[in-house]
């Protein structure tokens, strides 16, 4: 059962039944999102059975666009720690502990159940590695789902092994992740294969790590949430979260949404500080942080709104201050990867004060060797 309404362009507001397989808006080739059926989707979140019941990604499965939970692909991702840090007032979500050892499994298992509710079976991926590596493991887990993964040179190399890992076939792309993206629309135009990344049902999975969040704190808010930018699905998916949660009644607040970019790849940062709703791609992206390395963000635009509408605000961070902030991260028990340790970076760079929540997005082993 799911309580999905339509499909509507972020953009332009061209509206789709919700059944179309659509990765862009065809009218404007903006970001699409999915429209709910809020009213239903209250009756099974209703009573304190559901606000006490034991935290996992699936345990919000209402606000999620799929029909057949008896078929999802899952390895058991979410439900991860939210732990005090040493520094007052600040707490990690360690997304490090999913089971591909990032925050993606929790749009992939979304859009890896899709996937298998349409009977795809060819499916592409454009991935600096992390995202990558979690459609890897779920499509293994799918059967008889082909991954194919175009993967640009900059990528750190021990993404590729544990994509390999998988089984995943790897096309390695001389040039941005933008090109990489740009093979896989291609093919996806000759021979009809699914794409999967950073579009619409993966965007409704990564809304867990909201969901978790406010569950942790008691179904209450923290003052902010902070989180890095690659794509810009994620910080959306954060906001779309507290956004729902407010329209069931389940929070009385939004927190502060707060974006952390690298220096060498920040253009949604540049937008927030101009006052902009949209963004001018970063044409040739360099940061060590290879999992935010992204120049053009598909969901840039959406992100933006997220900052506009909770008064959050926007920090780019150097590759010297994401290795501090990595160190730090390390002595307090936590190893990330530089993507992983930038939100940390970005919380101490804006000297944020009261009840601060930090995506740790990537474990470090992912990424040990920059
Ligand atoms: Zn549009």
């Amino acid at each position: 059962m799911t309580h999905i309404l339509r499909i509507a362009c972020f953009s332009c507001g061209a509206k789709y039944p919700a059944e179309t397989i659509i990765f862009e808006c065809a009218v404007c080739k903006g970001p699409l999102d999915i429209i709910y059926n809020y009213e239903e989707i209250k009756k099974h979140i209703l009573g304190d059975e559901f606000k006490s019941s034991r935290i996992t990604h699936w345990k919000y499965w209402p606000f999620y666009p799929i029909h057949d939970l008896s078929r999802i692909v899952t390895l058991h991702e979410g439900g991860t720690p939210l732990i005090p840090s040493q520094k007052k007032g600040y707490y990690f979500k360690n997304e490090g502990l999913n089971p591909t050892g990032s925050f993606k499994d929790r749009g992939t298992t979304i859009e890896m159940s899709h996937v298998v509710e349409i009977g795809a079976t060819d499916i592409a991926c454009a991935t600096t590695g992390n995202m990558g590596a979690s459609i890897a493991a779920y499509a293994a887990r799918a059967k008889d789902v082909k991954a194919t993964f175009y993967i640009p040179t900059f990528a750190s190399k021990i993404k590729y092994v544990q994509i390999k890992a998988y089984g995943g076939t790897i096309v390695l792309v001389k040039g941005t992740y933008e090109d990489a993206l740009n093979r896989t629309k291609e093919l996806r135009k000759k021979k009809g294969t699914y794409l999967t990344g950073d579009y619409p049902y993966r965007g409704e999975g990564e809304k867990s790590v909201g969901f978790e969040i406010i569950d942790q704190l008691g179904w209450r808010a923290p003052d902010a949430i902070v989180c890095p930018i690659g794509n810009g699905t994620l910080i959306y998916g954060v906001y779309k979260a507290m956004l729902e949660l407010s329209i069931v009644g389940l929070l009385d607040r939004m927190p502060k949404i707060i974006a952390v970019q690298a220096q060498g790849c920040s253009p949604i940062v540049k937008a927030f500080r101009e006052k902009k709703k949209t963004f001018t791609a970063v044409k040739s992206p360099k940061t060590i942080a290879s999992a935010i390395n992204c120049g053009n963000p598909v969901d840039g635009v959406k992100a933006l709104h997220a900052l506009y509408d909770t008064h959050g605000t926007a920090v780019s961070v150097t590759d010297k201050e994401i290795r501090a902030a990595q160190k730090l991260l390390g002595r307090e028990g936590i190893y990330a990867e530089p993507g992983g340790a930038a939100a940390y970076a970005g919380a101490l760079k804006l000297g944020l004060k009261g009840q601060v929540v930090i995506l740790v997005t990537g474990h470090g082993l992912k990424d040990p060797f920059v």
